[in-house]
């Protein structure tokens, strides 16, 4: 049951340290066309059934208490580009902050499971928390990309189910951590191309991906970005 699992995964975010106080939100896509979200103003380790709410593709509520998360338009966005997608979660985990904060870029190719899994993560510049440009600035990201960044804010992260997009949450802060870790003795070296090229053609076709990036596979780059040029390489 939904609602179960958002529960369940609201509290697993919080244990886990992926937001704090009433940080983040969680939706789930209905067999309707509705979808389910936390309400504004709930803490995501604590929820209950009441916590929930129905909203109308346009983030109109239906039924439920209380007002849908202030960032349902970003959600939205997220189902709107993604029909495939079942579960969003929006938490705020620290390590990947702290690396928007300090301009350490997720982009490059580090480790391998993460080629793997989420091809690079890219990282939304700045914009105000809950509004419309925000869940714009994100909208093309999510045709490419399962997992992505908010400058100063936090992840977004889209699965077919919740536990799906958690393991992409898990797996993003995961990486963060291990970057900064990296970092306290020296800037870490990347995947040369070609290798990167390679594994994310393997992760594609094993795990699969955003459609539109599962289509670019066989490209000569597959779907990852060009380099950086910011003189690491
Ligand atoms: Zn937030």
């Amino acid at each position: 049951m939904p609602v179960l699992d958002l529960i369940d995964f609201g509290r697993r975010m919080y244990e886990r340290d992926l937001l704090v106080a009433m940080d983040g939100n969680v939706s789930a896509r209905r067999p309707d066309g509705t979808y389910l979200c936390s309400r504004a103003g709930t803490h995501k380790g604590f929820l209950e059934p009441s916590d929930f709410v129905v909203v109308d593709s346009d983030g109109k509520k239906l039924s439920g208490e209380g007002e849908p998360t202030t960032e349902i338009f970003l959600h939205l966005a997220a189902y709107q580009e993604r029909p495939d997608v079942g579960a969003v979660l929006h938490a705020h985990p620290p390590h990947a902050i702290a690396c928007t904060l300090a301009g350490i870029s997720l982009e490059d190719p580090i480790l391998a499971e993460v080629i793997l899994t989420l091809g690079t993560v890219p990282v939304v510049p700045y914009a105000t928390t809950g509004s419309k440009a925000l869940a714009e600035a994100c909208r093309p990201h999510f045709r490419l990309r399962d997992a992505i960044l908010l400058e100063r804010h936090g992840a977004v992260v889209l699965g077919r189910t919740p536990l799906e997009a958690f393991c992409r949450l898990e797996t993003l802060e995961h990486l963060a951590r291990i970057l900064l870790l990296a970092h306290r003795v020296r800037a870490p070296t990347l995947i040369p191309r070609p290798e990167a090229i390679h594994l994310r053609k393997l992760g594609l076709g094993r795990y699969g991906g955003p459609p539109e990036a599962v289509a670019m596979r066989d490209r000569e780059d597959a779907d990852l970005p060009l380099p950086h040029d910011d003189g690491k390489r």
